[in-house]
């Protein structure tokens, strides 16, 4: 770090997660945090009996002995106790590290090992899934259940669990916070690790703190105290995209949709609750909106979903707007906590005509203050802002990661201490950054690079069609050639030929896909996007024997 020759006269305030708490305690102490509860109630309180709870609760962990920069696991859906972990942990120093409970078990086990985390918090719905990890989990000395006792029968396997409510009960609900370094860690969460072992990702308080200063912005998620803000994306999935800590700084109302994120339970928290913004994953959005269709019902008072995770589906961005809806675009990773660009227009972009508008906001956005990006050729140079240039995308911020946990995968950064998103893009004269592929993604033929996310968007606009994904395989004459994959929706038929011709003309002929195949599931990652690796895989060698085609 730097010292200042000269420095100013300005408080020093470290920037910390109990300071948000605070802030909502006493500044919007009467407005509400909703949860979906596990059986389908819904639980409410308010933010000045959320920090209530969170003090009591930092009692119990520094009775338990749990100390700074320790690292504690939870394996919970979205609710209250969850919310109030994310409070009361980095609060005390330890660390929150949310377990994602859809992976692979080998994968948890790997993970919280990883971590080392000596306490684990689960929900009720996941005690039989630990059970059966127990003897693999090396590090983990306590359970802890988020309920009270008797709320779920504990199998045997975990020995003397305790329960969160029974834990806090009678803790003071005042505390006088440790003193924080800004730069010390705060949550731990893992990226999905399609290629090779999780990784961890670790988000300090400092980080955190400016990530919700940026993600509220108005040109940003743009939240509010009038805001009623629901993230269906889960809190283990980039910390729910950081809303848990943007919504208190701002004192929006918060609503936790638990584990029923399915169309009618995410559309009735929407009307009964007057939620004004959503975000999460488009499958997320298409079930309530299928929902909605079906049922001939409205979506209330929302405003706008953020929406991001995969590329913004056209076709969902459309039946939004019928219902009054914007469909906000974000690009991020796990890496960037994860707000890296915004789908907003700004002053250029605003006097375009409607439908040129429409265009621009399908590219994956804009940069907002805090993130710096670069697109980088093969040869190493830095593209064009032109809109065509594509490259690999690296950033460069104080919420982007400078490397992962215990080192793993080396050093990251370039010399000049840009991050390597693994994505590729371009970027336009208006600032618009386009994901056309993750590296991993992209399909190479004759030395071309073909847009896979630009084929599946066109695609699933098809009446038809579920979800489509486009992977390569391996051609004896191009090198790679893209493969499409379609789901249908129920009842709906279609064939090879017509798919095809529904893309001629809307795509390059060159990119024109050799094979549609169509499959009954779509193989899915733990945090709802398509895995195209699994497709891959298995269809490497479907165009083996295609010497002559295309
Ligand atoms: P994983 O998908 O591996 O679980 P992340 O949730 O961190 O991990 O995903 C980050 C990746 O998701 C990005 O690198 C990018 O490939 C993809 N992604 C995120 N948002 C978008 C978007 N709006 N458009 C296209 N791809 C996106």
């Amino acid at each position: 770090m730097v010292k200042p020759a000269f420095p100013g006269l300005m408080q020093d305030v470290p920037l910390t997660i109990p300071t948000l708490l605070e802030h909502a305690a006493v500044n919007h102490a009467g407005t509400e945090v909703v949860a979906r509860m596990l059986d389908g109630s819904v639980y409410r309180y308010t933010y000045g009996d959320m920090a209530c709870r969170v003090r009591q609760a930092a009692h119990a962990w520094q009775r338990l002995g749990i100390r700074q920069g320790e690292v504690v696991g939870t394996l919970a859906w979205n609710h209250h106790w969850h919310m109030e972990c994310f409070y009361s942990l980095p609060g005390i120093g330890a660390i929150c590290h949310t377990v994602n409970p859809r992976l692979f078990s080998e994968q948890i086990v790997y993970i919280i090992n990883h971590a080392r985390d000596r306490f684990l918090l689960i929900d009720q719905d996941f005690v039989d899934t630990v059970a059966q990890l127990v003897d693999q989990l090396t590090s983990v000395e306590q359970f802890i259940i988020l309920g009270s006792a008797g709320c779920v029968q504990v199998p045997p396997e975990l020995g003397e669990v305790l329960f969160y409510d029974d834990l806090i009960a009678s803790e003071s609900t005042s505390i006088d916070w440790p003193e924080l370094d800004e730069r010390a860690a705060s949550g731990l969460c893992y990226t999905s690790g399609t290629t090779g072992h999780p990784k961890g990702v670790l988000y300090s308080h400092r980080s955190t703190v400016l990530h919700s200063m940026a993600i509220a912005q108005p040109d940003n998620l743009s939240l509010s105290a009038l805001d009623t803000v629901m993230p269906a994306a889960p809190l283990y999935h980039a910390q729910s995209w950081g809303l848990p800590y943007g919504a208190c700084m701002v004192g929006s109302k918060f609503v936790l949709p638990g584990r029923h994120l399915d169309g009618q339970h995410l559309l009735e928290l929407i009307c009964d609750e007057g939620v004004t913004t959503g975000c999460g994953v488009p499958t997320v959005w298409s079930l309530v909106l299928e929902y909605a269709e079906q049922n001939d019902l409205n979506l209330g008072q929302l405003e706008r979903l953020l929406i991001g995770g995969t590329a913004l589906p056209t076709n969902i961005r459309d039946r939004l707007k019928v219902r009054g809806v914007a469909a906000v675009q974000i690009w991020g990773m796990t890496e960037t906590s994860p707000m890296g660009t915004i789908g907003r227009v700004n002053r250029l972009s605003s006097a375009m005509l409607p439908d040129e508008k429409e265009q621009l906001l399908l590219k994956q956005g804009r940069l907002p203050y805090g993130v710096q990006m670069r697109v980088k050729l093969p040869d190493g140079s830095e593209a064009p802002r032109d809109g065509q240039s594509a490259g690999d995308l690296w950033v460069k911020g104080p919420w982007i990661a400078s490397g992962y946990l215990h080192g793993d995968g080396g050093a990251m950064l370039d010399a000049d201490g840009f991050f390597p998103t693994g994505d590729v893009g371009h970027i336009d004269a208006l600032g618009f950054m386009k994901i056309t592929d993750r590296s991993k993604d992209v399909i190479k033929s004759g030395g071309e690079w073909i847009s896979s996310i630009d084929i599946e968007d066109i695609a699933a606009n098809h009446p038809a069609v579920a979800l489509a994904a486009v992977v390569a395989a391996y051609h004896p004459r191009w090198d790679e050639r893209p493969l499409l994959f379609i789901t249908l929706n129920a009842g709906a038929s279609i064939s090879e030929s017509d798919m095809l011709a529904f893309l001629e003309g809307k795509i390059a002929k060159w990119w024109t896909p050799n094979a549609v195949l169509i499959i009954d599931e779509m193989p899915m990652t733990a945090t709802g996007k398509i895995r195209k690796l699994t497709l891959r895989e298995r269809y490497w060698r479907h165009l083996a024997a295609d010497e002559q085609s295309h």
